[in-house]
């Protein structure tokens, strides 16, 4: 909700990266409707990104506005090891390729794959996707030293190429020492949450979050990042351990079939509803604009369905990281939302009858007294993030002003549908319920206010 009192309901995560580090323009960004930023860990080490993060908090401070941060950790991206020269090496369909443990450099007919541990993970038949899958292999014999792979798609290769393994059980820790250590740092820095990549099973949340807590006491939220099978097929049990799912849509649509991208976007929806947990649909959501001033078609009906679906948020990557206009990108994003936002508030869906949570649950209630009195707004006194967050998963479809004396929680509820969140250690009494929402523009009608147990409907005069 910018300080006008434009209801953003679906929030903006934007990546921050070259073209973007800048204090201007991570302000001009937040004026335009970026409420997340993002830091990805992957394109340097952590210590380099650091000042990133302290730009963001600068800014925050100036447009008194809680803005939240995710430092995203690379995770185990696998890459293939440096060829002789920088030729690209032919390929032949149908014909064999080795990948060994010998770190000399590689040919047409070999390379070394730096981590032995996955080099033990492959099975026989496992694909072998390289390039973005633009090269596709298919492991035919496995022995201590080496997989011998046949190539089924692909004309050439050449060093350092990145590559996913989507049949493969890999058996690496979901923490490399590049992300310990960026990991490390970057709890000094107080992100609002981490996004781990290339999250398998619960037990990978479980080891970051145990990492995170033996090092500091703040309540560092864990978002895990979606992008392999495995982790689609184990999505109940790792959306119940995090804290936020991110669909990493780019990773993803390499691994599985991309024609079942969306259908697995709509089914981890559903299930972060069901589990009260925010979920952000990432990746090339607006591609075009990285070159261009304008969407294509396409993007914006991409981006209009993360309203339709009642997502928490829509992220950008590259086109607020190295492309042409970071704060126009953010713009033509938040023009989208806000008119896809409103068209879906006028045309309430009833969340009733596909709503898995218990009739009697309470935050269930809470939607249900703000639909039957058509009410304006809900008001949480936010002392912790969890009332807010079943508040918003029921998708009340008016806004939610959650009240916090604690800046981490107001930060971290910036990526919640519907929420506009305000740090006042102060405004704890009913009067500072009404005026927080008159802070946000709505001087009419009724209020349900949500203060711990007590949920009370109240008009506002
Ligand atoms: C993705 O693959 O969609 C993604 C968000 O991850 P990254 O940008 O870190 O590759």
């Amino acid at each position: 909700m910018s300080s006008e009192g434009v209801y953003n309901f679906t929030k903006i995560v934007a990546s921050i990266g070259p073209n973007s580090d800048t204090r201007k323009t991570i302000r001009d960004m937040v004026v335009a409707g970026a409420d997340v930023f993002r830091i990805n860990f992957s394109h340097d080490t952590g210590r380099v990104q650091g000042h990133k993060i302290d730009l963001i908090r600068d800014v925050a401070t100036e447009l008194q506005k809680p803005v939240g941060v995710i430092v995203d950790i690379q995770g185990p991206k696998h890459r293939i090891g440096d060829f002789e020269t920088d030729e690209h090496y032919p390929l032949k369909v149908g014909g064999r390729f080795t990948f060994d443990d010998d770190p000399t450099p590689g040919n047409s007919k070999r390379v070394y794959l730096p981590d032995n541990d996955v080099l033990k993970s492959l099975n026989v038949d496992d694909r072998i996707l390289l390039n973005d899958g633009k090269i596709e292999m298919r492991v035919e014999s496995v022995s201590k030293h080496k997989v011998v792979a046949t190539v089924v798609r692909g004309t050439e290769i050449w060093s350092r190429r990145g590559f996913n393994l989507p049949d493969t059980e890999i058996t690496t820790s979901v923490l490399t020492a590049k992300d310990r250590e960026d990991l490390e740092y970057a709890i000094t820095k107080r992100p609002d949450y981490v996004a781990i990549s290339f999250v398998q099973r619960a037990s990978d949340i479980a080891f970051v979050r145990d990492f995170i807590a033996r090092r500091t006491a703040y309540p560092i939220k864990i978002i895990a990042k979606i992008e392999r099978p495995n982790a689609v097929e184990r999505i109940d049990e790792i959306v119940s351990v995090s804290d936020g799912i991110m669909i990493a849509r780019g990773d993803l649509a390499v691994e599985v079939p991309y024609e079942q991208v969306p259908a697995i976007t709509r089914k981890i929806i559903r299930v972060c509803r069901m589990m009260n947990k925010p979920v952000i649909i990432a990746t090339q959501m607006l591609a075009s604009m990285v070159e261009s001033d304008f969407p294509t078609r396409a993007e914006i009906s991409d981006v209009a369905n993360t309203a339709y679906l009642r997502a928490d948020s829509a992220m950008t990557s590259e086109e607020t990281t190295v492309g042409v206009n970071p704060v126009n990108t953010v713009e033509t994003m938040a023009r989208i939302l806000t008119f896809s936002d409103s068209d879906t508030i006028a045309n309430p869906y009833d969340w009733s009858r596909v709503d898995n949570v218990p009739q009697n649950d309470w935050s269930r209630s809470v939607s249900s007294m703000a639909f039957l009195n058509h009410a304006s707004a809900i008001v949480v006194f936010a002392r912790d993030t969890d009332a807010t967050i079943q508040i918003s998963c029921r998708k009340p479809d008016i806004p939610i002003i959650a009240v916090c004396n604690d800046s981490m929680v107001a930060n971290q509820l910036c990526l919640l549908r519907g929420v506009s969140s305000l740090f006042d250690t102060q405004l704890f009494g009913m009067r500072d319920g009404f005026n927080s929402a008159r802070r946000f523009g709505i001087h009419t009608g009724k209020l349900v206010i949500v203060d711990d147990e007590k949920i009370s409907l109240r008009t506002l005069d």
